[in-house]
């Protein structure tokens, strides 16, 4: 009951992962307790563990921030998992290990946004009825707190995160510990991996709505919400900012990678045919997350670059740090949004 009156008052999802292994931990006295979510693409789906409890002590989680998919075991590699999350079903199992005595008893962790995962608990006696109905009671509550989170975050007409949910996400995309970009260096791959953050502004919209009315004109919002769901990156976040401007957070290796993300959602939605407006266009400006970056500053560079796009031609991506670099724009300092008296 205490766990579930800590659960319903929290609003930060790892901490309500934390604090879900641990009601179930205690409820039916785990030696392990962990959350696996499916991440990634259809058909290139990993399991990534969240919050996990072994012997009573919480495991370092995995930050999704900065991992790196590849890494991350395949959905096929768990079949009782996959099984259990596809059924939406609890399973009792046998523990695999041949060391290990005891059981593991999955429950199914879905949610309305269509994301799954499964909770795995590692007891040595079967759980009796009853425990295992508390047990999903809890789990209820955790999927209902989660719903109404996700509710908040996302903006009506599209289904893509809302403006209000951006600040969070972009605090930790520019806290980036030093030693994470150091460890990254070392990889085989170019230059470290960083957030950048792109905005998209549709080409003459005013028009769209004058021409074909106000409705078809949320309608191409809609699509082109979908075209860029298919242009970027499972881990990339997408946002609508209100309006005909989009937002996108994502992690790229440099100038080069982000340019071409944003090129390629560019030429989707330019190829794309909308029904009736058939062609709309965008305009495009990026810019890297700084360490210690301002949600207000960056948000200002990714603009300049947009109005730059605008008044020279539309339809085109333009970096802003190119844009310096080429003398077009001056640098705004990381502090614009401070105003001095
Ligand atoms: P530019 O290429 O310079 O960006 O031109 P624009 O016409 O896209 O830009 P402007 O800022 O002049 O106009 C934006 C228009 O977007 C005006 C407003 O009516 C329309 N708009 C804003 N929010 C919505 C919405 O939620 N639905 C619809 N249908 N239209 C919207
Ligand atoms: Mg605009
Ligand atoms: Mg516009």
């Amino acid at each position: 009951m205490e766990a579930l009156t800590r659960l319903s008052g929290l609003r930060d999802r790892d901490a309500m992962d934390r604090s879900l292994v641990e009601a179930l931990g205690q409820l039916l006295a785990a030696s392990r307790v962990a959350v696996h979510r499916v991440v990634g693409d259809s058909g290139d789906e990993h399991w990534l563990t969240g919050a996990c409890l072994l012997a009573g002590l919480h495991t370092q989680p995995m930050d999704p921030s900065w991992m790196d998919m590849r890494e991350l075991p395949l959905l096929a590699s768990q079949p009782d998992w996959a099984r259990c999350a596809r059924q939406a079903v609890e399973l009792v199992l046998p523990s695999g290990k041949a060391t290990q005595q005891g059981l593991v008893v999955l429950f199914p962790l879905g949610s309305d946004t269509g994301t799954v995962g499964v909770v795995e608990v590692c007891t040595d006696t079967s759980p009796s009825e009853e425990l295992l109905a508390m047990a999903n009671g809890v789990l209820s509550v955790f999927r209902n707190i989660n719903s109404l989170l996700d509710y908040s975050e996302s903006d009506t007409l599209t289904g893509l995160l809302n403006r209000k949910s951006f600040d969070e996400t972009f605090y930790k995309a520019s806290a980036l510990p030093l030693s994470q970009l150091h460890a990254d260096t070392e990889r085989r791959q170019p230059g470290p991996l960083r957030y950048w953050l792109g905005v998209i502004d549709i080409d003459h919209f005013k028009l769209v709505n004058d021409h074909h009315g106000h409705l078809i004109g949320d309608e191409v919002l809609l699509l082109l919400a979908r075209v860029m769901r298919q242009s970027f990156r499972f881990l990339d976040k997408l946002y609508r900012f209100g309006g005909e401007e989009f937002v996108v957070l994502m992690r790229c290796r440099g100038e080069e990678d982000a340019q071409q993300a944003l090129e390629r959602l560019r030429q989707n939605v330019a190829n794309h045919v909308f029904p009736r407006v058939e062609h709309v266009t965008v305009s495009v400006g990026y810019t890297d997350v700084r360490i210690g970056d301002t949600p207000p500053a960056a948000v200002e560079r990714a603009d300049l670059a947009v109005y730059y796009a605008k008044h020279h031609g539309r339809n085109q991506v333009r970096s802003h740090a190119a844009l310096v670099r080429e003398g077009e724009l001056a640098d705004v300092a990381q502090t614009s949004d401070i105003e001095f008296f």
